[in-house]
């Protein structure tokens, strides 16, 4: 899964570089396109039923799943982009979330920049918690407290959630982003997780717009979602869809990856 894992990479990054006012999200969704056609794999998203498109590309109160089209992005905008490579058979999946640049409103970038910075932060900590937990429960517990902890009254969406990869961009399990009951299964090496915290500047109530795939916040605040794919394996875990495996995001919590043999 190494390499579908850095060629989700790469079409995320070439995604990143152009985003910038005047910019279409079907722009954004081309440019991943062209990476993971050109380096021979194909987009796993297009293997989802009914959907055509390599990125979901969702901008301000649109959380998860927007269709990428002829919308223009603006100044001051809040953009995830979720994108996924399959390469010979097995998977990568990835999101990122980028505030565009607004001179004339620093609040607001401001703002919208501390919601990606603590969703971001909260997957890093999900990933290092899953260096050491025994069950994937305790995985949902640490993205559950280092939102919690960042001492905003954020909303973490109920209805969407991480999950396993490998032959399938979605397989079992599910890992939840808030605390529940059930420890879940076992952490042990071979298994793979994309982690992937959904929060919202204010209720985690969601609706699907009329397009049937976008979900967006009820009351209009804006969401952020990051991803990566992760791996245990028997000398520790690496983030697949990290250029670096994830020592720079895991660095904060004294974790380092360890590369896979
Ligand atoms: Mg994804
Ligand atoms: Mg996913």
């Amino acid at each position: 899964m190494l390499e579908p894992g850095r060629i989700t990479a790469e079409a995320l990054q070439a995604v990143r570089e152009i985003v910038a006012p005047g910019v279409t999200t079907a722009e954004l969704d081309a440019a991943a396109a062209r990476v993971i056609t050109g380096r021979g794999a194909e987009s796993n998203f297009q293997l989802v039923r009914g959907y055509r498109h390599t990125t979901c590309v969702s901008v301000n109160e649109q959380v998860v799943h927007g269709i990428p089209g002829d919308r223009v992005l603006e100044a001051g905008d809040i953009v995830s982009i979720d994108a996924g490579a399959q390469f010979r058979g097995w998977n990568g999946d990835s999101a990122i979330t980028i505030v565009v640049p607004d001179e004339a409103r620093p609040e607001l970038v401001a703002a919208r920049e501390e919601l990606s910075r603590v969703t971001e932060g909260s997957m890093w900590a999900g990933i290092a918690a899953m260096s050491r937990a025994a069950h994937i429960g305790e995985i949902s517990a640490a993205i559950e407290d280092h939102i919690v902890g960042a001492g905003h009254r954020y909303g973490i969406l109920r209805d969407y959630v991480g999950h396993g990869i490998g032959r399938k961009m979605h397989e079992a399990p599910s890992v939840f982003n808030y605390r529940v009951p059930d420890p879940g299964p076992r952490i042990q090496p071979g298994l793979v997780l994309a982690i992937e915290p959904m929060v919202v500047a204010g209720s985690e109530e969601t609706l699907v717009e009329d397009d049937d795939w976008t979900v967006s916040t009820v009351d209009g605040s804006a969401g952020s979602h990051w991803e990566h794919s992760v791996a245990v394996h028997d000398g520790g875990i690496w983030v697949l869809t990290a250029p670096d495996g994830g020592a720079a995001g895991l660095e904060p919590f004294g974790v380092r990856p360890v590369e896979i043999e």
